[in-house]
């Protein structure tokens, strides 16, 4: 009654279907994040990097995206929280013996204390302090889940937080099990964690001396290319005098900031060689109207030869 069987055929198809093809995406990704550069998409190879968040990337490909981050489009997206090489570790693989074959489903890296490969279906971690790779079961073997005994009762009368570092069992470096160990391709809401970790950090990151700010603030005058760009574009539509950014050749510009920083540090030594004869030119040129400051004269006095 009412169940003539007409549409019977149609709900067995999709009921069969769609967790196949949910399935199916589901390996997909799976394969995207362990077997595959989170930036290139290329397939991963030695030198293999990981940032905060446990993302896995060639390193070539890292390092073509921070000298210009428009490499990829979706560059800034994926790893605009990378701000150099210091962000990322480049881990201690072990390959996997014998080496699977190009393109199959095989991992190429496998954890070296109990070998389970690093296939997505294991979870994995790697250690920030010597970047060495573990299967998490692998390594909870090996230092324990709970904090040494030792610690415990350390803490317990003090109430003060002293931990005991534990031991890499690969290369014995020292790590903190509480801050050192990174979680590969985290799940959504260890992402989550892992991210406002890295902020914390981040805004307790000391300020750089001041040579080295100086540096960034030369550095900063080129810029990216985007907002570079953006600049030109306000300064075109609003007809301003062009700003620092613009009296720096755009292909300059466009090019990596260490090449820049590397230009303005050659200019800033072709001036400093020049000859006071040339010196006085440029004064007379540039300089007239402004009083010789105290900081210029002692700069002259020091590079005079
Ligand atoms: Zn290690």
């Amino acid at each position: 009654m009412g169940n003539d069987g007409g549409s019977i055929p149609d709900r067995r198809d999709l009921v069969k279907n769609k967790p196949k093809a949910e399935q199916a995406d589901k390996a997909n990704q799976i394969r995207a994040l362990w077997f595959f550069c989170a930036l290139s998409k290329r397939a991963l190879q030695e030198p293999v990097v990981s940032c905060a968040l446990g993302k896995l990337y060639n390193k070539d490909a890292l390092i073509e995206y921070l000298l210009d981050k428009s490499a990829y489009g979706d560059g800034e997206e994926i790893c605009g929280h990378i701000r150099s090489l210091k962000d990322v570790k480049t881990l201690k693989l072990t390959p996997r013996s014998p080496p699977p074959s190009p393109g199959s489903d095989v991992a190429k890296f496998v954890c070296p204390l109990n070998l389970k490969e690093m296939n997505g279906a294991y979870p994995f971690v790697y250690i920030h302090t010597c970047g060495c790779v573990f299967s998490q079961s692998g390594l909870r073997t090996v230092i324990g889940s709970t904090p040494t005994s030792k610690s415990l009762s350390n803490d317990e009368d003090s109430g003060v937080v002293n931990e005991q570092l534990d031991v890499c069992p690969q290369c014995a470096t020292k790590f903190s099990r509480t801050t050192d160990v990174i979680t590969v391709n985290p799940s959504k809401e260890e992402e989550e964690r892992m991210q406002t970790v890295m902020e914390l950090r981040r805004s307790r990151e000391p300020v750089k001396s001041k040579s080295k700010k100086r540096k960034a603030n030369a550095e900063g005058a080129v810029e990216d290319k985007s907002a570079v760009a953006k600049k030109m574009k306000e300064s075109t539509n609003n007809s301003h005098s062009p700003s620092p950014a613009l009296v720096i050749n755009p292909a300059v510009a466009a090019g990596s900031k260490a090449l820049a920083s590397s230009l303005l540090a050659e200019e800033a030594k072709r001036k400093a060689g020049m000859s006071d004869a040339v010196k006085s030119l440029y004064r007379s040129k540039f300089d007239k109207p402004k009083k010789e400051t105290f900081t210029t004269m002692g700069t002259f006095t020091r590079v005079s030869p």
